[in-house]
């Protein structure tokens, strides 16, 4: 148990005798024990004991102590005025964190000060902007486990949601896989976990906060549900969905702390405008919207292909920022548009409707250059709407939240001018759902004054002319400072005293100065209040009476100000759906101007889009590297043809000649043109693909205990078992992690199962060149090569791809290259040369008879290409092999097996 959390145990022991603060205290620590509690002492938060001692050392703050009759507790505490900062380390260490404010006014009712949890800050449910990304969405996930009492299968729904912005979406498959390529396609920071649901779903850097189990119970979960959503069955697939949902929602009204959220100043007078519910938390009124989806209604794209195909993150660890797919295609002009693009990034199409719907409207805008210049302008204005009216509906928000509001709204009419043109359906439908909200718009207009101060509570906040008590509360003030302003003429004359000055300070309002001198002339009415070396300060009793009017006004001005604005808030906060509405279409919009902007700046092409009709097509003409061609000066564009009769091709080439970027590069131009983007390309034309699978590079996974063949190898599996004929599969120097004379083997047999068994649209790329021999058995094989040239040895790459199989490896000329001594050089030639000689004596046969693709000039071999028993494998041991069913064989099954066909072979 970490000490930071829970009742402190000092404090446990004498819970009856602690003074009734020290007491609220420990009893905030019990109920909220997942979390590190803040308590709100004046113009602090503090920690005590354990939690004390572990927020000094990580926030770098002075341990003091505090001392009752009990004893002395060590005390840790953090201005409140910069509390966000400190909270954010705590999150950073991994803890949550329970801010336990005061919600009454000191002295307002006898005994200790009333303090609540107002609300409890962890990774996954932020709502601080302060605290999230702007332009990426920030998920808390629920998993539950379900078994079907039909088919006894387990199901696995997963619930996620956004808390900030009120994006909610849910999915259930009884396949594990599919939930965790679900759970990392959307990254969550946080994961709520059913009983008995698997937490290794969860991926390491995303927490795992145990939940109240009886959250999940079938019955609350679904009464949960139906107090946000009409008709829950209808709306979601299964009992898990349901479970994980209403869990997750409960979760989040939770962490919303009940009925005490609201910005300083209104806790106390106003708890009924926010009622708990039944839990003690609050409703999220602007959660209206749940998305139940289908894995499948998706190109899927498990986290290793995430990551291979550098989506959001880049693969090499000193690798620049921004060299990432989405750092290429983001050039949208708002937060909205940039996390809708990351969404499509995640999520690509399957159904050329819908793609072709998208395509169409980048299409029209990359044409229409300066329309689209024009609104990416005017969506440069566009605030952050999701977040905003999430913020006015948990009221939070301040004047110049809504300003911002009625800023954005009004670009509304603008941005519909600029499509009223336009010819496409998508971007039609979108002018129409561009909703002007005009009546919010003019309520803003009228209500709040143009550039209103952050505070809410202290004035200046409502328009003149917006409410007629009001402006004659203002006009009393007013009168009354002007009253005052003339007084010091007047008086000067009524007494004759030139020098006399009326002023003003805090501890007496206003006052007469008169200097010593004058004092003679000072009229009866004149009572003294305060003595000065020089003079003394009166007042009148018709002053104090004005200035009583004055303040009075004043107070209630700010009052009845604060009242209309949280009335003119609440009223917007009634709009939430259509502001959601005029969010979604203007997120998508610039998602749609950023996809045209970069095509028209980098000259992509659109895509045609073929009927998924069975079959499998995928050609590209002069396609390049969308990521790699930004970071260099000059890129050689590839072409790609791939069939029914054509559909997989085995890769050779020298190191650094260019295979993997092709590689890459052909499947990030299928996922751009399911996200409905052009691509980089002279032209292309694309079957949708379901799956895209990749095995690129070795990617250690020391961290995590295994070893990168074992890795290897358990990625391999899950492509054998789940890849099919609409999948595209990237093999990148599959089995380097073993033997050669293993590793060849299992290149083989993947090969020929892919081929025979799976029929996906397949590259790979190996070393093993007598894999290229293979192709020729397999009727839908071909063979692809990077040439490079060698003058006096020194290496020439053209990154140029051609048919056929390479003539060598070229290692010992890249050594070189690379500045290698001469004579470790000069010795590895020999070396080749040797094995080369070995090779001619045993590998004669297959070399004899082949025809149509070249096959390695055995002269020019490379040691590791030339296996010493790769002419003699006995017959048994290569039947042994093809029988091998890979697609069902685990890791550990295909090692012992491998073992046990080596033993054979020395046998
Ligand atoms: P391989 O996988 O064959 O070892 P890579 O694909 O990693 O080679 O490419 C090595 C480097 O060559 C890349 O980092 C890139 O800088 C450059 N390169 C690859 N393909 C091209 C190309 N088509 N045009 C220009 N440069 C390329
Ligand atoms: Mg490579």
């Amino acid at each position: 148990m970490d000490p930071a959390l829970g009742p402190p145990e000092a404090m446990a022991a004498k819970r009856d005798e602690l003074t009734p603060m020290m007491a609220q205290y420990h009893d905030l620590c019990a109920r909220y024990d997942e979390a590190i509690v803040l308590f709100q002492v004046g113009d602090f938060y503090e920690t005590f004991c354990g939690a004390a001692e572990r927020t000094a050392r990580l926030l770098e703050i002075a341990l003091t102590s505090r001392e009752d009759s009990t004893g002395e507790y060590p005390m840790a505490g953090i201005p409140i005025d910069n509390a966000e900062s400190y909270i954010e380390e705590l999150l950073e260490a991994g803890y949550r964190v329970a801010v336990a404010d005061q919600v009454e006014e000191p002295g307002e009712s006898a005994g200790v000060v009333e303090r609540a949890v107002t609300r409890v800050i962890t990774p996954g449910t932020l709502t601080e902007d302060e605290l999230l990304a702007s332009d990426d969405n920030n998920f808390v996930a629920a998993i539950a486990r379900e078994r079907a009492a039909r088919t006894g299968d387990d199901e696995l729904a997963l619930a996620l949601l956004d808390v900030s912005t009120g994006d909610f979406l849910a999915t259930s498959s009884t396949a594990r896989e599919s939930i965790a390529d679900e759970v990392s396609r959307f990254a969550p920071a946080e994961a709520v976990v059913g009983p008995d649901a698997p937490a290794d779903l969860v991926p390491e850097n995303c927490m795992v906060t145990p939940y109240d189990e009886a959250a999940f119970d079938r019955d609350s979960a679904g009464a949960k549900l139906s107090t946000y959503f009409r008709n829950p069955d209808a709306l979601l697939a299964s009992d898990a969905e349901i479970r994980a949902c209403g869990a997750l929602l409960s979760y989040a009204e939770y962490v919303r702390g009940g009925t005490h959220e609201g910005e300083s100043g209104e806790t106390s007078d106003d708890d009924t405008d926010e009622a708990p519910n039944s839990e003690g938390g609050a409703r999220l009124e602007y959660l209206t919207h749940l998305t139940r989806y289908d894995p499948r209604e998706y190109l899927l794209l498990d986290a290793v292909a995430l990551r291979s195909l550098e989506l959001f993150e880049p693969r090499a660890v000193h690798g620049r920022e921004d060299a990432t797919l989405v750092g290429v295609l983001d050039e949208t002009a708002s937060a909205l548009g940039g996390r809708k693009l990351r969404d499509w990034l995640r999520r690509p199409l399957l159904e050329p409707d819908r793609i072709e719907a998208r395509l169409d409207a980048v299409a029209e805008l990359t044409s229409a250059v300066r329309t689209r210049e024009r609104l990416h302008e005017r969506l440069r204005d566009v605030y952050d709407l999701e977040r905003l009216i999430g913020r006015i509906s948990r009221e939070r928000a301040n004047a110049r939240d809504l300003r911002s509001l009625r800023d954005t709204l009004a670009v509304v009419p603008d941005v519909r001018e600029e499509l009223a043109d336009a010819e496409c359906d998508r971007l039609r439908e979108l002018s129409a759902d561009l909703d002007p909200l005009t009546a919010v718009r003019e309520l803003i207009d009228d209500a709040i004054v143009a550039d209103p101060p952050i505070e809410i509570t202290e004035g200046g906040v409502i328009a003149e002319g917006y409410d007629g008590d009001l402006d004659e509360l203002r006009a009393t003030a007013r009168d009354g400072k002007q009253w005052i302003d003339d007084l010091e003429a007047r008086e000067r004359d009524r007494t004759g005293i030139d020098s006399l000055k009326v002023g003003y300070n805090s501890v007496h309002g206003y006052y007469i100065e008169v200097t010593n001198p004058n004092l003679d002339a000072v009229p009866e009415d004149y009572q003294r209040r305060q003595t000065l070396k020089n003079s003394e300060r009166f007042v009148t009793p018709e002053l104090k009476e004005r200035e009583d009017r004055i303040v009075g006004a004043e107070e209630r001005a700010d009052e009845r100000e604060y009242e209309l604005f949280r009335d003119v808030r609440r009223e917007i906060a009634a709009e939430v759906e259509r502001v959601q509405g005029l969010a979604e279409a203007l997120a998508t919009l610039d998602a749609l101007v950023s996809l045209a902007s970069a095509a028209a700046q980098y000259d992509y092409c659109r895509p045609e889009i073929l009927e998924r009709d069975g079959s499998q097509t995928l050609e590209i003409e002069g396609g390049r590297h969308p990521v790699v061609e930004r970071t260099q000066e000059s890129f050689v564009p590839n072409d790609a043809r791939f069939t029914d009769d054509r559909r997989l091709a085995v890769i050779t080439g020298p190191n650094m000649s260019g295979k993997s970027t092709y590689m890459r590069q052909v499947a990030q131009i299928v996922l751009l043109a399911q996200v409905g983007s052009f691509v980089p390309a002279r032209a292309a034309r694309i079957t949708p693909v379901d799956r895209i699978f990749t095995r690129v590079g070795a990617s250690d996974d020391i961290a995590g205990g295994r070893s990168t063949f074992m890795v290897e190898m358990d990625e391999l599996a899950t492509i054998l078992r789940e890849a099919d004929e609409h999948s595209l599969v990237l093999l990148d120097e599959v089995g380097r992690g073993t033997s050669t004379a293993d590793g060849m083997a299992i290149a083989q047999a993947i090969t020929e199962h892919l081929h025979d068994e799976v029929g996906a649209t397949t590259l790979f790329a190996t070393h093993h060149h007598p894999l290229t021999e293979l192709t020729e058995d397999l009727a839908a094989a071909f063979t692809l090569h990077f040439e490079v040239d060698q003058t006096d040895g020194e290496v020439v790459f053209h990154h140029e791809i051609a048919p056929g199989a390479a003539t060598g490896s070229y290692g010992v000329e890249v050594a070189t290259a690379a500045g290698v001594p001469d004579p470790v050089v000069d010795r590895s030639r020999e070396l080749v040369a040797d094995a080369a000689e070995e090779d001619l004596e045993t590998d004669d046969t297959s070399a004899a008879d082949s025809s149509g693709d070249p096959v390695p000039e055995p002269t020019e071999s490379a040691p590791e290409a030339a296996t010493a028993d790769g002419g003699d494998v006995p017959t048994d041991v290569a039947a042994e092999l093809r029988a091998l069913d890979l697609a069902h064989l685990t890791p550990v099954e295909a090692l012992t097996e491998l073992d046990r066909l080596k033993q054979l072979l020395e046998e």
